[in-house]
């Protein structure tokens, strides 16, 4: 599992790479000016994606299921080939044992009957009396029967011992199958396990994508009274709080780590990947401010990856961005609420013994991160988001990597 989510990562760090990469200016990534109906459009796409996904999802849970309980039936086989094995191995031990006791047996009476018939002279003196010429045949007889008897049975123990060896050969090689298939089914059950598992680490699932965009849309619907076909840009004119700059959230706080590539170790292992944003190490609980005027324009809670996550929609000096803080240990806002750059938003979080959902971050800090445009207008989801992402030092002004700070303004 844990080089699958290194391969998910290495993934999406390609995946976006390659979309920034192909996709350079915003002029490309930008949709068609987005509207209520756009919106509404989206989201009926995503709720049918959900629903063939869940779909999906029950049929691979059904298939691990099934593949269970023939692993299942596999191991009651197994041992019942295992005690039929062992049953022929000691059949014929016991044959061989019995073939031997037979042999030294028939040797002893043949012995016998043979010393008296063929030993001393004085035996065959014996035998060759004729009084007693009647009781040398009858040994013969017996003798003979005997022996007869004797190669009989143990012509068929043999036979018995050579057949049980077959069987034995038969049982291993329908082991060797059980075994294959064992193996197949635990296969098959890791590839539906995967196919299960939540899509990818930092992102967020389409459950609350959708959760997001109804929100949105009920914003834009109820608060704003957008008209359907009218641009969200023409509906929210001026209702965006506008302003000239962007502050640092934390007042004080260490860069930990930068925007770009990185290798760093979660768990015990290394791990790269693409940091789309600036971590801002510091105290846990102290308060996280918006980075600028702006409204909250979307909110993810105790996501597994991120934990509590808040985006705010900013114009800043007449261009749009989204700022992003993850790992959060608590939300103040809701979507929707306008906010000033001296808004409290959250308190840091990131401390796994604390925010225990939050798998992704090993330490108490800020995750700030910032795109482009404005979630709820050029585009409606994270996806979006972490497609127009850019450098939050373009936008903010922060000390170099493990460069400490003290209040939210203050060049470095
Ligand atoms: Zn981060």
């Amino acid at each position: 599992m844990k080089v699958l989510k290194k391969l998910c990562y290495i993934i999406v760090a390609v995946c976006v790479l390659f979309v920034q990469i192909a996709l350079p200016t915003n002029n490309k990534v930008e949709a068609k000016a987005n509207t209520l109906r756009k919106m509404k459009q989206e989201l009926s796409e995503l709720e049918a994606k959900l629903e063939s996904n869940k779909k999906e999802q029950q049929q691979s849970q059904a298939s691990i299921n099934t593949s269970k309980k023939e692993i299942e039936q596999i191991s009651k086989e197994k041992v019942d080939i295992e005690n039929e094995v062992s049953e022929l191995s000691e059949e014929i031990t016991k044959l061989n044992k019995d073939i031997v006791s037979m042999n030294e047996e028939i040797k002893e009476i043949l012995n016998y009957y043979q010393l008296s018939s063929t030993g001393d002279s004085s035996a065959l003196e014996y035998v060759f009396d004729s009084s007693d010429y009647t009781e040398f045949i009858y040994r013969m007889a017996i003798t003979e029967q005997l022996s007869q008897y004797n190669d009989e049975t143990i012509k068929s123990y043999n036979k018995k011992i050579s057949d049980n060896e077959d069987k034995k050969v038969k049982l291993a090689d329908m082991q060797k199958e059980l075994n294959l298939k064992e193996a197949e089914l635990e296969k098959s059950i890791e590839q539906q396990k995967n196919k299960l598992s939540e899509s990818l680490d930092g992102a967020v699932g389409l459950e609350d994508e959708i959760s997001a965009l109804r929100k949105n849309i009920n914003l834009y619907e109820n608060t704003y009274k957008c008209k359907l076909d009218e641009t969200i840009d023409e509906c929210t004119a001026d209702k965006l709080p506008a302003g000239s700059s962007l502050y640092r959230p934390v007042v004080s706080g260490r860069i930990s780590s930068n925007y770009g590539s990185r290798s760093y170790k979660l768990n015990g292992r290394w791990t790269s990947d693409f940091h789309y944003g600036l971590d801002f190490a510091g105290t846990h609980g102290e308060a996280v401010y918006s980075a600028g005027n702006g409204k909250v324009a979307a909110i993810f809670e105790k996501k597994s990856c991120g934990g509590n996550m808040i985006y705010i929609n900013h114009i800043i000096n007449g261009k749009k961005y989204t700022t992003g803080y993850y790992h959060l240990g608590s939300i103040k806002v809701s979507v929707g609420q306008t906010v000033t750059y001296n808004t409290q938003i959250g308190t840091r979080g990131g401390n796994p013994s604390i925010e225990t959902w939050d798998h992704c971050s090993t330490g108490s800090h800020l995750h700030f991160t910032v795109s482009t445009g404005n979630w709820g207008n050029e585009f409606n989801s994270y996806s979006g988001f972490i497609a127009r992402n850019i450098n939050p030092r373009k936008v903010v002004n922060a000390p170099a990597l493990g460069g400490s700070f003290s209040g939210r303004n203050v060049k470095y």
